[in-house]
């Protein structure tokens, strides 16, 4: 049978990094197994789901190439005729039947139950009462009064839960519309899903969504419950804890890679390896090697792979990355005006993020509004016009715009005006880049073109001048 598994977010909010941590293993099992992995929209909830979340979702397994092996997403919304076929077939044999007790009437034996210390829940009084169907009913399903189901659990190890601590459910709102245990249950069947993986807020569910399961002779999946994610204060990771939607580490500058990387650490190790490839990933994973218990999340260490992936991968990955980061910038980076190439790798050692590099590379592209004070204080003094004069000189007679070729002109500027070659390197660099960092002086130079040097030197011999 071919391993199957799904991704099934509500698109309710942004895609948080624990869905994302779902998607993931669910991808990997799939991957690893040459199996199929599922993207399933549960959008029945017509009041919480949204456009802009959908796209949130799309666009995060987009991004973190999480591919899924469905043409175009599945949207439950689409397959309403058949959850109602299946909720008529539950009703037919009898799994299923109609309830009319009012909203009224449930919250009174709510608040007696809770007076009695007892667990709320239905107490089956339509349950063989033949009810009619009207617009006032809604369908429950008939849990098994006795018995007990036990869920051999891949990750926690077996759980068993009595079917008399289940009440009836609703399975369809008294609009026709189906609810999430059926659309699920429904699905999981209709997709033969083998294996479901997902978060531990669902454990709860899954007895129930077994029983219906059970009720229309489908085989079950095996289930797979994953950990929550804590934040570093030990409560569950949210919105406070900074960022946690996917698109956010976007925005704030990591590479997708890093964050799978840091993704599949969570809750899963593979003897004390830190640094996985995706075929790696693939080759490892395996749900048997994931925690039970929960993990926290820890952005010093997401940062500090995001320097190692931005260190070590190709430059030519990077690229499409650092051209958006420019672009959220104002900057449209084109090959031609600076090699994209180059300037990844002159900037990537001093840079943990995206962020940093595109805002460290603006003056490749821009000029800069004035310069940094205390750099140029330094970097400015008497005699440094005619240091940068000789440098424009020089520069505008060069044959071939090359790293070597300017460094050289660097040394013999300094060795003819005997001047150690920090100073003539530090006030070129202020005066090319606005402040006293940059990769170094012969790479800046030759990234930032002829041109461009030739105008930032001009501009710096005037603005000393001003200064005497
Ligand atoms: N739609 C559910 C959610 O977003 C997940 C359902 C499932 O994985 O079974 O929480």
């Amino acid at each position: 049978m071919t391993v199957t598994t799904r991704f099934a977010p509500s698109p309710t909010g942004y895609l948080h990094v624990g869905g994302a941590r779902t998607a993931l293993f669910s991808w990997l099992y799939a991957r690893k197994h040459g199996g199929k992995f599922i993207l399933r929209i549960e959008d029945t909830d017509l009041e919480r789901s949204t456009q802009e979340s959908v796209d949130a979702i799309l666009d995060g397994m987009a991004w973190l190439s999480l591919n899924s092996d469905n043409e175009r997403p599945f949207f439950q919304t689409e397959h309403f005729p058949r959850y109602k076929e299946i909720i008529a077939q539950l009703l037919a044999d009898g799994h299923a039947y109609y309830c009319d007790c009012s909203k009224e009437e449930l919250e009174t034996l709510r608040e007696q139950q809770m007076a009695a210390k007892e667990k709320p829940r239905y107490n089956g009084k339509c349950r063989d009462a033949n009810k009619p169907q009207s617009d006032k009913t809604v369908v429950r399903f008939k849990t098994p009064l006795d018995g007990a189901i036990t869920i051999p659990d891949l990750v926690k190890g077996e759980i068993t839960v009595a079917n008399k601590e289940l009440d009836d459910l609703v399975i369809a709102r008294a609009d026709g519309s189906p609810t999430y245990n059926l659309t699920v249950v429904v699905d999981d069947m209709d997709m033969q899903i083998t294996h479901v993986i997902r978060g531990d807020d669902h454990i709860n569910n899954t007895p129930r969504q077994i029983n219906i399961l059970n009720a229309l002779n489908a085989p079950l999946p095996q289930y797979a419950h994953l950990p929550m994610i804590l934040g570093a204060d030990g409560a569950r990771l949210s919105k406070r804890h900074g960022a946690v939607s996917v698109m956010q580490f976007r925005d704030e500058g990591y590479l997708p890679e890093a964050l799978l990387n840091y993704l599949v650490r969570l809750g899963w190790s593979h003897g004390d390896q830190e640094i996985f490839s995706i075929d790696e990933m693939i080759e490892y994973f395996d749900l048997a090697d994931v925690n039970g218990a929960a993990s926290t999340f820890n952005m010093e260490k997401l940062l500090w792979l995001n320097h190692h992936y931005l260190m070590h991968s190709d430059p030519a990955r990077i690229v499409p990355h650092l051209v958006w980061h420019l672009g959220q910038l104002g900057i449209d980076a084109k090959q031609e005006e600076v090699d994209l190439i180059e300037l990844v790798k002159a900037q990537r050692e001093r840079c943990k993020t995206l962020v940093d590099m595109a805002a460290a590379s603006v003056y490749f592209y821009h000029d800069f509004d004035g310069y940094e004070e205390k750099s140029a204080k330094k970097a400015f003094v008497e005699g440094s016009d005619n240091v940068l004069a000789k440098l424009e000189e020089a520069f505008s007679h060069v044959p071939t715009w090359e790293a070597e070729a300017l460094h050289d002109i660097v040394k013999n500027v300094a060795a003819q005006l005997e001047l150690g070659l920090g100073k003539v390197a530090q006030p070129l660099r202020v005066a090319i880049c606005g402040s006293g960092v940059s990769p170094s002086i012969d790479v800046t130079l030759s990234l930032l073109g002829r041109d461009k040097t030739l105008a930032r030197l001009q501009r710096a011999i005037s603005h000393i001048q001003t200064l005497a």
